[in-house]
């Protein structure tokens, strides 16, 4: 059974361990890590055993600038104990990997999450899918929980706030409120933000030069609104960042003529993540609600981002997904 709890929930249940696993979901983004590195911070700070990991436990280079990632172990160096496992922005227990033995030998199982699509678990799970990122929802918990928020901890939130907002593109003014608390408690932002936001190597301009061209404008899909498709292969993801790769869906979403945009990603042979982004019109009116689309082949998110797994070749992946955007 799982207790839904809010901040003050949650900051009572971290308070009744001395050992603790932070983990976040697999293939991080800077929410993922930035929220699990804050919260690792605080709780080591009180002395708490803090094992901070996620599945396998590899910390991408452009997320390194993230402070508290050195931190990290792989999830196989992570002991079973009796005390408690935290997930951070995971959607759904599959999003959080290969951790079944330590949710097992837990007596308790805190769930932080912001995406709408979380069916709920673990043992108490405090959802909010009206927070801007799960970073915020870490710094409402340490603020109840009465924590210190230093200047390591406030800028690894900034992290997690900064991307998921979309350099606060949206969030509203609640978003900004979270920075105004991260930035008064000392968050560095300008190297952090370049380090995310714009960093990445001069190889990678020629590789998106060339992938740039094959994205496909489809402006009569998805009843008149209009998609744009960019599939990636294995053997160039191989070769590249993932990062650069994650980064792609942001110069699918910005095309006038689409309001949804498709972003493919080989990671494995044969098995393609798939990023899904939305554009309502004026006042959202209009919105594709992709998490929905992403719910129906086994992954989540939020109505205007989402994503999911999907095994197969590339043609029937694409028929899959063009029929259920209609
Ligand atoms: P992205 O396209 O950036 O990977 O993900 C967009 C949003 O969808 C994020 O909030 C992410 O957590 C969520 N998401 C991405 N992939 C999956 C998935 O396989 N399952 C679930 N439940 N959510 C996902
Ligand atoms: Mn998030």
């Amino acid at each position: 059974m799982t207790t839904p709890v809010d901040a003050a929930g949650a900051a009572e249940v971290l308070a009744r361990h001395r050992e603790v696993t932070v983990l976040c979901h697999v293939r991080p983004d800077a929410d993922a890590l930035g929220s699990s590195c804050g919260l690792a911070r605080a709780l080591r700070a009180v002395g708490v055993t803090v094992h901070h990991s996620f599945d396998p436990g590899v910390v991408p280079a452009a997320l390194r600038g993230i402070p508290g990632t050195d931190r990290v172990v792989p999830l196989a160096q992570v002991p079973a104990h009796a005390g408690l496992v935290v997930t951070l922005d995971c959607a759904s227990p599959d999003r959080v990997g290969a951790w079944e033995r330590l949710a097992e030998t837990a007596s308790e199982v805190l769930v932080v999450d912001h995406h709408g699509s979380n069916p709920g678990f673990g043992s108490h799970l405090y959802l909010d899918p009206a927070a801007a990122s799960t970073a915020t929802l870490v710094l409402e918990m340490l603020e109840a929980g009465g924590y210190i928020v230093d200047t390591e901890i406030a800028t690894s939130l900034y992290a997690g706030l900064v991307t998921d907002t979309g350099s606060f593109r949206w969030g509203g003014g609640p978003a900004h409120d979270t920075a105004r608390r991260l930035l008064a408690a000392g968050a560095e932002t300008e190297q952090l933000s370049h380090d995310l936001l714009d960093a990445h190597s001069f190889a990678w301009l020629r590789v998106l030069g060339e992938l740039l061209t094959r994205v496909r404008l489809e402006a009569d899909a998805v009843g008149g609104r209009g998609a744009v498709w960019l599939a990636v292969p294995h053997e160039v993801i191989a070769a590249a960042d993932e990062d650069d790769v994650e980064s792609l869906v942001s110069h699918l979403r910005g095309v006038r003529e689409a309001r949804v945009a498709v972003l493919l990603k080989e990671y494995l042979p044969g098995e393609w993540a798939v990023s899904l982004r939305s554009r309502g019109g004026n006042g959202g009116r209009g919105l594709v609600d992709v998490s929905a689309v992403a719910a129906a082949l086994g992954g989540g998110g939020h109505p205007a981002a989402a994503g999911c797994t999907v095994r197969g070749d590339l043609e029937d992946v694409t028929a899959r997904l063009r029929e259920l955007l209609g």
